[in-house]
């Protein structure tokens, strides 16, 4: 994997880098100083200078970084070339949101295809996604690498034995089971109302000191 001699907390940080410059780039702007990107991106300078240098960017005094060089450099390894085709698992509130949000920010990501269990959801496009029945799934998914999973609770286990079965290697997670998955594939789990909790939590006991 060429991504290896990058540490995973820095590649997380790679696609807000890449969505940043490429504004700048647009911009017609040539260079950017490590303190520019961290206001911009409320990423502290230093982490930046370190993220970077794994990028073999070296910024010079006074001058910054060069962003074509940077840019290039993202989209060899974030493969924006390749489009990443994408599988979505219960249309439901949240998963019709996805469905209609599809990332057209990101060009290179893309939900192909979705599925549910209700009838009245199956044969329905939503957001220019067809909506396949589940028990279509293990066929139509083939080739497909990741999946998003907004089913309720009590599907998640089944749901993910069948994507694991399918061949899927990445899962984003947006229900609150801890699903169990084989080594070889990724859970990214987001549960939302924890986020949101932490959020509320924070703000009561760690207010920010006001500017
Ligand atoms: P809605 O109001 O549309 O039901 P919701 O997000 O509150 O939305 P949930 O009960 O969380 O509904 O279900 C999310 C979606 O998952 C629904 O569209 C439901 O039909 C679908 N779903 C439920 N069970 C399965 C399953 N076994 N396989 C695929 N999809 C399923």
């Amino acid at each position: 994997m060429r991504q290896n001699k990058i540490p995973q907390a820095t590649a997380k940080r790679l696609p807000l880098y890449y969505r940043y410059l490429n504004n700048l780039n647009r911009q017609g702007k040539k260079r950017v100083s490590s303190k520019e990107l961290s206001e911009a991106i409320k990423v502290d300078s230093a982490t930046i200078r370190r993220d970077f240098s794994y990028f073999g960017a070296l910024g010079k005094k006074g001058y910054g970084y060069n962003v074509e060089y940077l840019l290039g450099f993202f989209r060899s390894t974030l493969d924006q070339h390749e489009t990443t085709e994408v599988a979505l698992i219960g249309v439901g509130n949240l998963g019709t949101a996805f469905l209609n949000y599809n990332f057209t920010k990101n060009n290179n990501i893309q939900i192909k295809m979705a599925f549910d269990s209700d009838e009245e959801k199956i044969g329905q496009i939503v957001g220019g996604v067809p909506v396949y029945g589940i028990d279509e799934m293990m066929e139509r998914i083939e080739g497909i690498s990741v999946a998003i999973l907004t089913v309720p609770v009590s599907e998640a286990d089944v749901i993910t034995e069948k994507l694991v079965k399918a061949g899927i290697e990445g899962i984003l997670n947006f229900t609150p089971v801890r699903i169990t998955v084989p080594e070889d594939v990724r859970v990214h789990h987001i549960d939302l109302a924890v986020e949101l909790q932490a959020l509320v939590y924070f703000l009561k006991h760690y207010p920010l000191q006001s500017k």
